[in-house]
């Protein structure tokens, strides 16, 4: 596998032909019971209520990106190119195969995101990696690779788009208005009350109001904060509240559909020296972490099949009403 980059969007692909067929499924799962394979487990976190653990992170068994070995950033021509270096984990979200973070206990979920900040935070250390992504893939239509509850990782040596791209915006909202523009979007939110899924202490789920999909969700802190593993590790208490909401949105979202996409955005890794990338002064105050929830409804397929624009059928306004009113 090697990481191309494409010179009009500047964003990184990875690609290769040296891809094995997908391993058949096994029998028994490989990472609960008897059959767990124990060899490349990274980080286990201990059990809640008498389990023998409650989080655990293991290697990806056909990782996309292996922590030995040089980027070598090359040219091309007009091209650049550079190894595959990075990191690939499978982050088990609970020990039992079907404990799923919508029917597991706050406690549970909460030791899960400590397993996310933690890991994060571990990688941040090796200056080589600039960002480490969490997401989840569930269900058929999302590309959900194991029956166990999962979520997975991955340190790069780029900061994915979407991520730049937001970046970008914060910074330049921060540099005309001295504001977080994250902090200025839940604020509106909160006063006018049209897409506020549910709060939970100090977090708030809310519609975005330019859905890129129906029933787009968002889950932001209403303290500002740059750093989901900052919060992780500082303000542990405010993690059950995380926890507990992420539970009940997402039990609320799978009263729509199964299948989705959950992604959290964090803060780049500022150990990185890139002077070309310019990390700027301001960073900690104009970015601000969140988690992002894009539903998949399968019979509107063509909101994801169309993605020079965006197409949602369903407004913000009329999504978060069904939402709310969810019977959980
Ligand atoms: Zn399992
Ligand atoms: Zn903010
Ligand atoms: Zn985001």
């Amino acid at each position: 596998m090697e990481l191309r980059k494409d010179p009009i969007t500047r964003s990184w692909v990875i690609t290769g032909d040296d891809v094995g067929e997908p391993a058949p499924r096994p029998q028994a799962c490989r990472f609960c019971g008897p059959s767990a394979d124990l060899t490349n487990v990274i980080a286990t976190l201990p059990g809640v209520d008498g389990s023998a653990w409650s989080a655990r992170s293991v290697v990806h068994p056909q990782a996309l990106y292996h922590i030995e070995g040089e980027a070598a950033r090359r040219g091309d021509g007009l091209y650049d190119r550079m190894g595959s270096v990075g990191a690939h984990e499978v982050l088990l979200e609970n020990p039992r195969h079907d404990g799923h973070i919508w029917n597991a206990s706050d406690i549970e979920v909460e030791q899960f995101l400590r397993l996310a900040a933690q890991r994060i935070q571990d990688l941040k250390r090796d200056s080589r990696f600039k960002y480490v992504s969490i997401f989840k893939n569930h269900g058929e239509a999302a590309g959900q690779e194991f029956d166990h509850p999962t979520s997975q990782l991955t340190a790069t040596i780029f900061v994915p788009r979407r991520v730049l791209y937001e970046l970008r915006a914060g910074r330049e909202y921060f540099e005309s208005k001295e504001r977080c523009v994250f902090c200025d979007i839940l604020a509106q939110e909160e006063r006018q009350n049209l897409r506020i899924v549910e709060s939970r202490g100090d977090y708030v789920a809310f519609c975005p109001y330019a859905p890129r999909v129906p029933y787009e969700t968002w889950i932001m802190p209403r303290s500002h904060e740059s750093s989901f593993e900052r919060t992780g590790s500082s303000r542990v208490g405010t993690l059950t509240d995380l926890a507990a909401l992420l539970r009940r949105t997402l039990q609320r979202i799978r009263t729509v559909t199964e299948a989705f996409h959950l992604v959290l955005h964090t803060s780049p890794n500022s150990q990185h020296p890139s002077a070309t990338l310019g990390y700027w002064k301001t960073l900690d105050d104009d970015y601000h972490w969140h988690i992002e929830i894009l539903p998949i409804l399968e019979a509107k397929a063509r909101s994801y099949t169309f993605k020079e624009i965006y197409y949602s059928p369903v407004t913000s306004e009329t999504a978060v009403q069904r939402l709310r009113e969810a019977k959980i």
